[in-house]
């Protein structure tokens, strides 16, 4: 059945194994397909990006090296030589189509610090403008375990929104999310809409230890997470359809579609998503229950404990007496100032510290309490 759509920018994202050959050589056809499918698109005045893996794999074969590098500087070295090949394909085929394309490099502090997330946003913008589709991946050549996003589903998923795309693809070796593993049980249903993600959905990911192990669907879930919660809908679809492009972005093709819930500001999208903690706060049973009831404030009264080593502006954890998460919030005090006037009341923070500071160590707006039920995921 035909699904309405109007979608006007459009990212898909397209993994490793589907870009090379059991080689790990360049599957020439497939980079073809993708830039023929563009052509459909750009023609039908849709934007395409890309979103790419393939950059150690391609380097592998290039270097001879037939195992996974466990060496992360080798490994480094594999990308390096495998992204400049990869984006030598993607180039050649483009050109065919008279398609030009831009590459963009990146690692999760493009996201995290603010400064750098309005410049890729801004280079992003000005490419479309021109008519350039960008290319994007992981800086892998750079990027070590303290910085990177660390998947390419979810760094599709929080450049999704980001560039305004309404709809994110991510191309798989399965058709889309089923209620069961379609490789054990004859039965298996593919799930073909998902309006909101929750338990009932989470129990058929793979990946977690109560699922029915469909497998990989784990980063696939948390990028729908990151992208739908932003206003963006999301598919996954099967890569061997990665030539039907254009008839999927117009609703004929099946897959799992997960429909945008803009339930999130910006500002709150970017804390959940796209920070990492630098430490913790622990909050007192009293402050617990009003923040899980209402929009409060974080007090130095309501604190209990406070671990990491942070500064002014950092982005921490909230957690409760029993060590469970409960929120994230940018602090407006260092961990060894909130060492200082934990348990104190605010009118007492000047004479301790000696300058006058904010009464709130996490302000209500720069705060957000999780709902177990939906970030729960994310929670560590
Ligand atoms: N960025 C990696 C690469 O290009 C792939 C990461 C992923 O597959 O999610 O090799």
């Amino acid at each position: 059945m035909k699904r309405q759509t109007n979608y006007k920018k459009v990212i898909i994202k397209i993994g490793s194994s589907s870009l090379v050959n059991d080689d790990l050589s360049i599957n020439q056809p497939v980079l073809i397909l993708i830039m023929q499918a563009f052509k459909k698109l750009s023609d039908e005045g849709i934007q395409p990006c890309l979103v790419t893996s393939g950059a150690i794999a391609v380097g592998m074969h290039d270097l001879q090296i037939s195992e996974k590098p466990k060496n992360m500087g080798l490994k480094q070295a594999c990308a390096a030589v495998g992204q400049a090949k990869l984006m030598e394909y993607y180039n050649k085929c483009a050109s065919i189509y008279g398609l030009t394309l831009g590459q963009i490099l990146v690692n999760h502090d493009d996201f995290q610090i603010r400064k750098r997330m309005t410049h890729l946003s801004d280079t992003l913008d000005n490419m479309f403008k021109k008519g350039i589709i960008p290319v994007i991946n992981e800086n892998d050549a750079l990027s070590v375990d303290e910085i990177k996003v660390g998947d390419n589903d979810t760094l599709a998923g929080l450049i999704a929104p980001m560039i305004g795309a309404d709809l994110l693809i991510l191309f798989s070796d399965i058709d889309g999310l089923y209620d069961a593993d379609p490789k054990k049980n004859p039965d298996a249903k593919l799930i073909e809409e998902v309006d909101r993600i929750d338990q009932n959905i989470l129990k058929f990911v793979g990946d977690t230890s109560s699922g029915v192990g469909t497998g990989g669907m784990k980063t696939k879930i948390d990028a729908a997470v990151i992208c739908t919660t932003a206003g963006s809908d999301m598919m996954i679809c099967n890569s061997a359809e990665i030539g039907n492009l254009a008839e999927i972005v117009a609703g004929e093709r099946k897959g799992t579609l997960f429909k945008r819930s803009k339930g999130i500001n910006s500002r709150e999208h970017w804390i959940i998503f796209k920070t990492n903690s630098s430490g913790e706060i622990t909050v007192d049973d009293g402050l617990k229950t009003a923040l899980l009831s209402k929009k409060v404030s974080i007090l130095p009264s309501g604190i209990k404990k406070v671990e990491g080593t942070f500064g002014k502006g950092s982005v921490v954890e909230v957690k409760d007496g029993e060590g469970k998460t409960i929120g994230k919030g940018i602090s407006a005090y260092s961990d060894f100032e909130i060492d200082k006037i934990m348990g104190k009341k605010s009118d007492e923070i000047s004479s301790i510290l000696g300058y006058e500071g904010k009464s709130e160590v996490i302000h209500a707006n720069d705060l957000v309490i999780f709902k177990e039920e939906f970030y729960g995921r994310f929670v560590k």
